[in-house]
């Protein structure tokens, strides 16, 4: 069969939901196809299990799938054993226009289909450029939105044309664009690719790119998944240069969690609800553009991302409010923050007050609250306070451990050295919505008030500005998480049930 009837009985097969059999029948021994909710081989799997999944898929998306149609071969492949030919196609759904790169393989005389991936133009690809193209659209195959892909080319167009609906907002002031200080691939986080990514890896030309990578398997954990780094690790892939390997290579970032960094996502009945981590520099020092000026990117990087989401929104672990005035007092609460003109203790405090007047529905008293003297505090419960504090102190993180275990007697005396910068590690930790979402937006106050404690104590130790290092950690605590399962560990019984309580803020603030 030559290249373009073989192109026209791919597509043929392809949009045929009967065609499994046939379309498997087509393929190479080693060409990437559908394998359940990832990609392996066409070997790998019998014909009538690749037959059976295409038509279940098939069914399922039959409103969606993209329709392709066969336009005039335009770049004639060499003839090789493997050839790269690139064909004209319309989308009849939306009568687009576009290129797809065909990469095929001669074998007993017979042309068998390697790869197959949609492209915006014609591009110089040898064979294995195109396989690598078509492998990094591997996460577009395994999300089920708008549908799920019967093959990568599917994956591929969605990559390309197709962008979740969703309206996005975001905290007004926050910043980004990449400087390349590569602190996401050192920080001390896990991070996990799914099975393919190996296929992935095994293609990139890495003899030209770094020769010791060459033969790179990453390790397979016991879930099943790859482990691309572990707490204690630098990425492999970050080269000298503090560039990406991979990203280098493909000219994108195919990895979901390196694709989502430094964002964080959270679903909200009205759309998509977007923060940053304060792990990247750049974030902190609100360098870069507003995230609303890059919408397009944000979508695309959510298709790589979980979003956050929520069945309950409470006010307080015992009070359900609709989502209005819990997005409202979200806002009262980080409108607070940002109160430049108030020192950052005060305004946690009037955060506090708020979020006790909201529960016990007395009156919203902002201007009182400014100036009012903050109560004093039972020497039992201060003690209590700062023995939290210090459990927290030894965890098992580097950072926490270098500071002084003991707890400064002045601690409510002291004051943020840089409230702009740790303000608004508050407020996206609030809107991130990592702590509000499981447990209550009071909860979750009481967590950004332990956060700036332990500043507080990072500030003391560091005897001036806070080193990147510890503004990371807060980054890790905060937007990350990882607070919630320290006071779990941390907390004293009987101030787990004071969690959800405005007067505990308070009381941490006097501490
Ligand atoms: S794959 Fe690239 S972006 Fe991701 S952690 Fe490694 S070096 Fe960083």
């Amino acid at each position: 069969m030559r290249v373009h009837a073989l192109f026209e009985a791919f597509l043929e097969r392809l949009q045929d939901r009967d065609g499994g059999l046939a379309l498997y029948a087509l393929h190479a021994p080693e060409a990437p196809v559908r394998c359940g909710a990832g990609i392996a081989s066409a070997r790998s799997m019998t014909a009538e299990a690749f037959a059976a999944a295409h038509r279940e898929v098939s069914e399922n998306g039959a409103a969606q799938l993209p329709r392709f149609v066969a336009g005039p071969l335009r770049e004639h492949p060499a003839a090789a054993q493997e050839r790269v030919a690139w064909f004209e196609v319309e989308e009849q759904h939306t009568q687009r226009r576009l290129y797809v790169a065909l990469g095929v393989r001669a074998a007993d005389e017979e042309l068998r289909v390697v790869w197959c991936t949609p492209s915006d133009e014609i591009l110089p690809w040898s064979f294995e450029d195109g396989l690598l193209q078509s492998l990094a659209d591997y996460p577009w195959l395994r999300r089920c939105e708008p549908v799920a892909a019967r093959a990568l080319l599917d994956a591929g167009y969605f990559r390309r044309y197709w962008r979740p609906p969703l309206a996005i907002s975001t905290l007004p002031d926050t910043r980004f664009s990449c400087q390349m200080s590569s602190a996401c691939c050192r920080h001390d986080y896990e991070i996990t690719l799914p099975p393919e990514a190996q296929l992935l890896i095994d293609a990139l030309p890495w003899a030209r790119l770094a020769p010791p990578l060459a033969g790179t398997r990453l390790p397979v954990r016991t879930d099943g998944m790859l482990q691309l780094k572990s707490p204690e690790e630098t990425c492999r892939f970050l080269g000298t240069d503090s560039h990406c390997r991979i990203h280098q290579a493909l000219g994108r970032q195919p990895f979901g969690a390196c694709c989502v960094f430094p964002f964080s996502f959270a679903r909200t009945p009205e759309g998509i609800a977007v923060a940053l981590s304060p792990i990247c520099g750049s974030v902190r020092r609100g360098l870069g553009i507003a995230p609303q000026e890059r919408i397009e990117d944000l979508r695309e990087r959510l298709v790589h991302a979980e979003p956050r989401s929520c069945e309950v929104f409470r006010l307080t672990p015992e009070r359900a409010i609709p989502w209005v005035p819990f997005r409202d007092i979200e806002k009262g609460l980080c409108d607070c923050l940002a109160a430049e003109d108030l020192p950052l203790r005060r305004r946690l405090y009037v955060g506090a007050r708020l979020l006790g007047a909201l529960a016990e529905g007395s009156p919203i008293e902002v201007a009182t609250w400014q100036d009012e003297p903050v109560p004093p505090l039972r020497d039992d419960l201060r003690a209590a306070i700062h023995g939290m504090l210090a459990r927290l102190l030894g965890w098992n993180r580097s950072v926490l451990r270098e500071l002084p275990r003991e707890i400064p007697a002045d601690l409510a005396q002291r004051e943020a050295s840089d409230p702009a910068m740790l303000a608004a590690i508050l407020r996206n930790t609030l809107y991130s919505k990592v702590y509000s979402y499981p447990l209550d937006l009071t909860s979750a106050h009481n967590y950004l008030i332990v956060l700036y404690l332990l500043a507080l104590l990072m500030q003391r130790s560091s005897g001036g500005p806070l080193p990147p290092r510890m503004w990371r950690e807060l980054g890790s605590l905060g937007v990350h998480g990882l607070l919630k399962t320290m006071l779990n560990e941390g907390m004293p019984e009987n101030f787990r049930t004071l969690l959800g309580r405005s007067e505990f803020g308070v009381w941490l603030l006097a501490a």
